[in-house]
Parts: structure tokens; sequence; C-alpha cells
């Protein structure tokens, strides 16, 4: 084996922060520290600081600045169009009604079940294929007069498949429903332009950009009510209470706008290192399966199932080997439960317990891929002769 070194594939994860970014951040902590709500001087400056921050996002989102609202983060996000457009829709009288997949982040399903499970409303999981695929005639079928909101993932955290939103959004106001996308995984990667993919909401988390832990923001299209799902102060236009986090914002804008510049270049390395990633894993371990689109995929993410092997040991020994990986999401951490996307993708629960996530970012080489490829085929065997001797 060569020598150790340290490789992290764990970008679906978190990303780490830009030393521009944490630049522009800078004077926000000690300098400009006034309350953005307060009239004098000091909050002007922390005022200012967050309207430009928000013509930023609003000019990669191609929408108005009114119509992006802060947030502490993606799973924040996520709630407040679940819950406050969904809460807005029935006390409006259009229905209680929710649709959205099986292959969802949990900030996304978690409020759904909740709001089904103990405050009366209906849910519908579209089917999905068994490349994660939503196809917009199972959602057209789906549609009912009292469906209010769809929400679908943009681009999946656990297998990078990328849903057809504009096709999705389509088929949602054809009936009059509100449809949402959690675009944390896109941001960065795919196109931020909420006119172009014609959705009415989507979710964004700094820290998946090369931005700051904590803040995040939900594009809501003007005109769209939300029961605000903290309530509060008057903060974002009554949706979102609570003093704004005028650092964090500022870093969100300026990993943004950088992000947004640097887009083409960005993806292209992506790409190459994924495919590097990809060919060796299928090549080298035998019996891995790729999980999730071949084309329709992120252009950071490979996933694949090991089949015989526990995927927290397989994490456990590729760390010993210096390597960052994921066995899905992150989130799941500490839960030996097999992933449900991968059981709406019609994986048996054996197969879905040897899930692998590696995920490039700006600064993987392709030594780091050898050496991560090496890795895992090293891992792999070992954790097949180990269960092997135990099954004789
Ligand atoms: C990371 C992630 C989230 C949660 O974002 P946080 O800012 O960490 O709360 C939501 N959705 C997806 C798809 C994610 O990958």
């Amino acid at each position: 084996m060569s020598p150790r070194r340290t490789v992290y594939l764990d970008h679906s994860a978190s990303t780490p922060c830009d030393p521009r970014v944490v630049e522009a951040m800078m004077p926000y902590f000690s300098e400009v520290y006034g309350n953005s709500s307060s009239s004098h001087s000091f909050g002007r400056k922390a005022e200012i600081a967050i309207d430009n921050a928000r013509e930023t996002l609003a000019r990669v989102l191609n929408c108005k600045p009114n119509e992006v609202i802060f947030t502490s983060g993606g799973s924040e996000s996520d709630n407040l169009a679940v819950r406050g457009a969904g809460w807005m829709g029935r006390a409006q009288g259009r229905g209680a009604h929710l649709i959205t997949t099986p292959v969802e982040h949990s900030a996304v399903s978690a409020p759904i079940k909740q709001m089904t499970g103990l405050q009366g409303f209906k849910s519908t999981f579209l089917p999905v294929s068994s490349e994660a695929w939503v196809d917009p005639e199972d959602l057209a079928a789906a549609l009912r007069d009292d469906s209010t909101l769809v929400s679908v993932i943009y681009a999946n955290n656990e297998v990078g498949t990328i849903a057809p939103i504009p096709q999705l959004a389509e088929q949602a106001h054809a009936r009059g429903a509100l449809f949402h996308t959690d675009a944390v995984q896109a941001a960065g990667q795919l196109t931020l332009d909420v006119q172009a993919l014609g959705v009415d909401m989507l979710s964004l988390s700094a820290h998946k950009f090369y931005g700051p832990k904590g803040v995040g923001a939900l594009y809501v299209r003007e005109g769209i009510d939300l029961v605000s799902a903290q309530a509060g102060g008057s903060h974002e236009r009554g949706r979102r209470a609570g003093t704004h986090n005028t650092t964090f914002i500022v870093g969100m804008a300026k990993a943004l706008e950088i992000t947004h510049a640097e887009r083409e270049s960005r993806i292209a390395h992506y790409r190459a290192m994924r495919d590097q990633l990809i060919d060796g894993v299928l090549s080298r371990v035998p019996d891995a399966i790729l999980t999730g689109h071949r084309e329709h995929r992120l252009p950071s993410h490979a996933s694949f199932i090991i089949p015989g092997v526990d995927s927290s040991k397989l994490m456990m020994h590729l760390d010993m080997r210096g390597v960052a990986a994921s066995g899905g999401s992150a989130c799941k951490t500490g839960n030996p439960e097999p992933s449900g996307v991968l059981l709406a993708m019609g994986y048996s629960p054996e197969d879905a317990t040897g899930s692998l996530r590696l995920t490039v970012g700006l600064h993987t080489t392709e030594e780091d891929i050898d050496y991560a490829v090496s890795a895992v085929q090293e891992s792999v065997e070992k954790l097949r002769a180990l269960a092997k001797m135990f099954t004789v």
C-alpha cells in the first residue's frame, strides 16, 4: 500500500470554508456588530450588509431580493417551506394533501410525517425508479384537488440523482399545487435559476458550497404566503423571527458568488475526479454496484453498494486508512437501519447495508482518488475475508 495520506471524500456532508469567505466575514464579528433591526448607524451598517447579501443571492437565483429568506441552514429552510406552505394552504382552504418522494432528505420527510401523524394532513410518497428517478407522470397521477404542496429533492444527497425539476413543477402547477425543491446538494453544481426551474420555493445551505455552517436561505416566490415556522419579531417580513446572523449571511453570499463564478471549471474538475473514482471502484472491487443515475447525477457524487460488506465497518476501515467516506447520508451516523432511499429504489435490506458514498471536492487530486480506490479495495477484501471466516 502507498504511504498513508488523508483524503476527504465527504463533500456532500460538508465542505471547508473558502478563505475568501472567511476574510469577507471577519469585519462582521467585532467591527460591524449592530443589530440589523436597530435604527441607529450601527444597526444600519448591518442592515446594508444583509441587503447586499440578499441582492447577491437574488442575482444567482434570478429572483427579487425580497423573495429570499435567510435561515439557519438547509434543515430550517426545508421545515419552513413544508410547514409554512402546508399550514397556510390548509388555513386558506386549499386542502391538506402533501406530495413528496421516499428519497427526500429527512428535513423534508420528517416534517411531512409529523404533519400527517399529528396534524391531520394527508400525504402521498411517489414511487421512484431503481435509479431514484422521479417520473413527472407519476406526480400527475398523484395530484388531487386538495393537493397544496409538492416537494421533490433537486439532487439526491445519498445517490446523486438529479430530478427533472421543471417538468415536475409544471405538473404541480397544472393542478394548483405549490412546488418546493431542496437544492442543498445542487448548489454550486447545477443551475439555481428559479425562473428556469419553475419552482415556488427552493432551499439552500451555505456549508455545502464552501460557506459557513449554520446559515441557509429559502427562496419563496412573491405572492406566496407562508405561516412562519418560528414566530416572534418581524424579521424576514414576519416569516422567520430572530436577529439576523449578519456575519454568516455575508459569508453565505460570498460563497455563493464565488461558487457561481467558478462553476464551469469546478464541475469539470469534479466530473473528472468522480469518473476516475467510479471507474476505479467498479473495476477493482468485485461485484460493486453504482447506485443512482449514471448520467443524471451530481458531478461530485459517486455512490455504491458493496455486497457482503457492512457499511459502518467499511467506514471504520477507510477511516483507519485516512479516507473520509460516508455510508449514505451524514445524518444517518449511528443509525444501523438500512437506508430508506436504497430500499425505495428496490434494493434488498442486505444490499442496502453495504452502501458507500464518496463525494469529491475542489481540492481532490488524482493521487487522492488512486489512494482512496486502493483503500476501498483493501478494506473490502479484508472485511469479506473476515465474513467468510465466520460463515464456514
Ligand atoms: C445537508 C443537507 C440538508 C441539511 O442542511 P443543514 O444546513 O446541514 O441543516 C438538507 N438537505 C440536503 C439535501 C442536504 O444535503
